[in-house]
């Protein structure tokens, strides 16, 4: 599975690979081995300016486009990202060190949809007409203009595509700007966007750290900042962008709960807690990492659990057979390994895992941690890694109030075999995402987001025009106007 992942250029703006090697320089190491693999530079302000431009000057001309034209271009882009989803798993697999495995299932594919979806849309996206008497209102949904994207590590081609299809389809142009750490893969979707019929300035892609954020997120030209993110950053961003009045979306992370009552079917609720902490190595924002387990159903819960981790394939991500690769970064493997020391400390007993692995790469074990209080760090900050804290309840109402007990509202699930427990439990646990006898689907029909402080906004689905449009009411008056004097 050999790829060359030195891409063209570090940029792609106005339809074109962009180098200015004037930029600080960002090296890209593959987490499955710790080596370099690729070289990008942060965008310099001329860089930063040029991709506005492009996107401010493209924007009208794109907007003024019929919806369906819109959309064929989008659904072309989905159909070429299926076709070569092979190449783009083996990019995501060297941007992330996710296993191919998931990659191959995840996250073109997704990013496909999301295109394909949108693209489908952008056809029908009117507005209202109202009558009032002879007199009457119609709405219009107007883009918003142009639109700042900005990503996390995990999901790069997911979260590039995610920002772009809803903004694109609704008229808007955007700048999308890839966490630094995983900057490969979002080039690659602007170059399809082009192959599709894009025009040039309407998607457009610059590296860099958090300052070439900060400058696009308060740029005049922008009218909109979508962030996938930690929570301070999104503080931040979110305040920035208010001190212009633009509109934003805020993906943010958490610290999700996961309820398992004691008729749950042992093997389904197993599988969604392996789903919900250990996929993607355990960096998924919308993750259940806290998982209420009824006493009752307690050690059988632990020993099979074990039993399933124990047969996790842990190696070169780019063997089919891996399962579980490494974490994204020597950084975020250490931030987690600290995360285990501290559960360690406060007591909570580990059941499992614990440790890096004796190899290249920043690989941890899948780690698992019982009788863990609600005071615990581990019970209440957002690790972002293979480490799940499963804490006891016994009864349902016990079980909501700790559940909501946190900052955090993206998601949660609970496994019963009482269908009337689990909506009756579901509508109060207060997250944006939620799940029952299952964890962390995330098809693009559905709106996906958070509530408290894990976000503002929705993605997917048609919520997500919402946010990537504005309605203008225009009043009519068929007779004459009436004025005091
Ligand atoms: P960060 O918050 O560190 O960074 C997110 C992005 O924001 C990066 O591209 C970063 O650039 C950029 N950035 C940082 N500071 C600023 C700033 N002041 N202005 C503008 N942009 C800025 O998150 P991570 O990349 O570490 O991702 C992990 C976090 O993302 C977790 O908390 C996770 O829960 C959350 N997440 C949420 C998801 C959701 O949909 N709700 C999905 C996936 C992850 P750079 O990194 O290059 O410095």
């Amino acid at each position: 599975m050999s790829y060359d992942t030195q891409p063209k250029a570090s940029h792609f703006i106005d339809g074109a690979y962009v180098e200015d090697t004037s930029g600080t320089p960002i090296p890209v190491i593959y987490p499955a081995t710790g080596k370099q693999i690729a070289l990008v530079h942060a965008a310099t302000p001329a860089i930063i300016d040029q991709a506005l431009a492009a996107a401010h000057r493209a924007q009208k001309q794109w907007a003024a486009m019929s919806g369906t034209e819109r959309g064929r271009i989008l659904r072309r882009a989905a159909d070429i990202m299926r076709e070569r989803n092979h190449d783009l798993s083996v990019l995501e697999t060297h941007d992330t060190g996710k296993p191919y495995q998931e990659t191959i299932a995840v996250d073109a594919t997704s990013g496909a949809d999301a295109f394909e979806y949108f693209g489908g849309l952008a056809g029908s996206l009117t507005g209202e007409h109202i009558q009032l008497g002879e007199n009457w209102v119609y709405t219009r949904r107007e883009p918003l203009g142009v639109c700042v994207g900005i990503g996390a590590w995990n999901y790069p081609t997911q979260i590039a595509c995610w920002k772009g299809a809803p903004a694109l389809a609704c008229g808007n142009s955007m700048v999308f700007k890839p966490s630094e750490m995983t900057p490969l893969c979002a080039l690659k979707v602007a170059e399809i966007l082009y192959e599709a019929g894009l025009p040039a300035g309407i998607y457009n892609v610059v590296q860099g750290l958090g300052e070439v954020g900060a400058s696009l997120v308060t740029d005049p030209r922008v009218a909109k900042v979508s962030l996938t993110g930690s929570v301070p950053t999104g503080k931040k961003v979110y305040a920035a962008a208010a001190a212009q009045m633009k509109h934003v979306t805020m993906e943010l992370g958490g610290k999700s709960p996961l309820v398992i009552f004691d008729d749950a079917d042992l093997e389904n609720a197993v599988g969604g807690a392996i789903l919900g902490n250990f996929y993607s190595s355990g960096q998924v924002c919308s993750n259940g990492t806290r998982v209420f387990v009824q006493r009752g159903i307690k050690e059988a819960f632990l020993k099979r659990l074990t039993e399933r981790l124990s047969t996790a394939v842990i190696g070169d991500p780019l063997d089919e057979a891996t399962n579980f690769g490494p974490m994204v970064s020597e950084k975020q493997m250490n931030i987690v390994l600290d995360y285990i020391k501290k559960g360690e400390k406060e007591g909570a007993r580990l059941v499992t895992g614990g440790k890096r692995l004796d190899r290249d790469g920043f690989y941890l074990q899948p780690t698992v941690f019982a009788d863990v209080t609600d005071d615990m760090i581990i019970a209440r900050e957002e690790i972002f890694g293979p480490v799940m804290a499963v804490l006891d309840f016994d009864t349902e109402e016990e079980a909501i109030t700790r559940a909501n007990a946190t900052e955090f509202g993206l998601s949660a699930g609970v496994f019963t075999r009482d269908l009337s427990r689990a909506h009756r439990v579901i509508a109060q646990l207060e997250a944006g995402s939620c799940f029952i006898n299952s964890y962390n689907d995330a098809p693009v029909e559905a709106p996906f987001g958070g509530t408290k402080m894990s976000g503002v906004g929705r993605e997917n689905s048609k919520a997500a025009i919402n946010h990537y449009s504005e309605l203008k009411s225009v009043f009519v008056r068929m007779g004459d106007v009436e004025a005091p004097f």
